[in-house]
């Protein structure tokens, strides 16, 4: 039996709890049907057959998972540091445990290729462990003497928040969330993607036969402007923890202004990868390839736009073009799958009117272009050639396997394309000049740069984007200062003068 077969059997021994039955949502520390009939259809991308139905949250829905976090964050805001770190470790185990099953739904609910989903799974679990560590000294502020009084600072947890996340990579992703708010002692309820709900599930469930207290991580299904809208509007939820595309970062803002909501925005991007032509060009081009045809091009820090020096456009822009020819498309259950089928009929669609665009606005397709016929949404790996910075293909997150080379003149000129966007998520920079490196990572107008690399992750560092891909930082102490309060207390030492009033 071929690995995909057995991947296939698998899949359908875990689904079985699911396959036409309504996916309730989970609140309270057990599985909830939610309040009205009301169910939406999830079908696998592979070829567009039916899963089963899904829970459609309500705003009652939402306010039963509110209330339930709410009276959970009594007591999990005062579990020691160490306790939260023991049970967090105990959440991470029980990933690891299941990191197989997890993988293997997540690839046929999204369609994200089994090479990457397994490893996925695995960062959800460091991502506990990783806060995990982090929650015994997760509270600690600052000592700031001054002349008569003693000033320290103390962190407490905001409350009950909202975490929202999307279809791409949705069990990691939404550990990077959850992990550092229940560390920091924060109370969640999770509205997932309605695109991906499955792993959501799996991930509370988990977590509660680990030991999370019941009501600690509640889940929501549902519709974005019905279970989404009413999460960012719900008094009891002090801040919102959002991933997804900036024009519903702008909708979150004005849903959470009522009842002034701390928001952090993990939003899009049309991150350029720039080559100049000192670069190591085999690593740049292991880079290039892997940036934006891993996990199908749905990924916010995917370099979807190609700068390279003119003086190696051509020569570039062909060992790309080999490169993709090779890749492998196919069944995301097969583990030698590169490329898999895109999230959803209506996102295949979008990806698709590209290529109508690229050829309108005047550019060259010189790899893929197509839809793959079939019942599944797959796509041909894509590159369109000849672009210019101002065509669709250059401006607008596409969100597939397609990348858009653009010829650059010099320095100067990389710098310009690159910034002459409206989001600023990442950047990726090749070169062997170390100045230049530099200059250009000081120069470019988003939050993360990689110097003559992919997008390796340290998870202390500062993860997010500038202008139109988002607003606030993830990552170590990042995170818990989202999640957190700031207290000062300032105590007199006795020796200044109150000022006197009345007398
Ligand atoms: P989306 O914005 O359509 O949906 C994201 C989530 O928001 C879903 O759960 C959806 O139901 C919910 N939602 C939609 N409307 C809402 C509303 N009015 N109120 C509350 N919630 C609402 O995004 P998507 O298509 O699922 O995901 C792809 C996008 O996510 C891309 O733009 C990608 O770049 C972005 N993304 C960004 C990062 C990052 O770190 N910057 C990471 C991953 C994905």
């Amino acid at each position: 039996m071929s690995e995909l077969e057995t991947n296939l059997g698998d899949v359908e021994r875990i689904l079985v709890r699911f396959r036409n039955k309504t996916l309730p949502h989970f609140i309270n520390g057990k599985p909830d049907p939610g309040r009205s009939n009301e169910v939406f259809e999830s079908v696998t991308p592979i070829d567009n057959s039916l899963i089963g139905q899904v829970a459609s949250g309500n705003a009652e829905d939402i306010d039963v998972a509110c209330q339930a976090a709410e009276e959970a964050f009594k007591e999990w805001k005062v579990i020691s540091g160490k306790e939260r770190k023991k049970i967090l470790h105990k959440v991470a185990d029980a990933i690891v445990d299941n990191a197989c099953e997890i993988a293997l739904v997540e690839s046929y609910d999204s369609g994200q290729p089994l090479k990457f989903m397994s490893k996925a799974a695995i960062r959800g679990a460091e991502n506990f462990r990783f806060f995990a560590d982090l929650a015994p000294t997760a509270r600690d502020g600052q000592a700031l003497p001054a002349d008569e009084h003693i000033n320290y600072s103390i962190r407490q947890p905001i409350g009950p928040v909202g975490v929202i996340t999307p279809w791409n990579t949705p069990f990691m992703l939404s550990t990077w969330k959850i992990a550092p708010a229940l560390a920091a002692g924060c109370t969640v309820v999770h509205k997932p993607a309605e695109w991906s709900p499955y792993t959501a599930m799996m991930l509370s469930e988990i977590a509660h036969a680990a030991g999370l207290p019941a009501g600690v991580l509640n889940c929501v299904q549902g519709l974005g402007e019905s279970a989404g809208k009413s999460l960012t509007e719900h008094p009891a939820i002090k801040a919102v923890a959002f991933v997804g595309e900036s024009t519903t970062g702008s909708h979150i803002t004005r849903q959470g202004a009522d009842t002034l909501k701390r928001l952090h925005l993990e939003l899009g991007g049309k991150n350029p990868v720039i080559v100049f032509d000192d670069a190591d060009l085999d690593r740049a081009l292991d880079a290039v390839v892997f940036m934006i045809f891993s996990l199908n091009g749905e990924r916010c820090t995917s370099s979807s736009r190609l700068l390279v020096h003119e003086a190696i456009q051509d020569e570039f822009t062909a060992k790309v073009v080999a490169r993709v020819a090779k890749l492998k498309v196919g069944n995301p259950l097969d583990p030698n799958t590169e490329v898999g089928p895109l999230v959803h009929d209506r996102h295949f669609q979008k990806v698709c009117s590209f290529f109508g665009y690229a050829v309108e606005d005047g550019a060259k397709i010189v790899a893929g272009g197509n839809a793959v016929a079939g019942n599944g949404n797959f796509v041909e790996p894509t590159v369109f050639a000849n672009a210019r910075n101002d065509m669709r293909i250059a401006q607008q997150e596409i969100f597939g396997p397609v990348l858009t080379v653009i010829p650059f003149k010099d320095e100067a000129d990389a710098l310009a394309l690159a910034n002459d966007t409206e989001y600023g998520l990442a950047g990726y920079v090749w070169t062997n000049d170390i100045g230049r490196g530099h200059r250009m990572a000081q120069n470019l107008d988003a939050g993360m740069i990689w110097v003559n690399s992919e997008n390796n992750r340290h998870l202390p560092s500062p993860f997010g984007g500038m202008k139109a891909s988002g607003i606030g930082r993830d990552g170590g102490d990042y995170s818990f200062e989202f999640y957190m309060e700031t207290k000062n207390v300032c105590v007199a030492l006795g020796t200044h003068r109150v000022p006197k009033l009345g007398k």
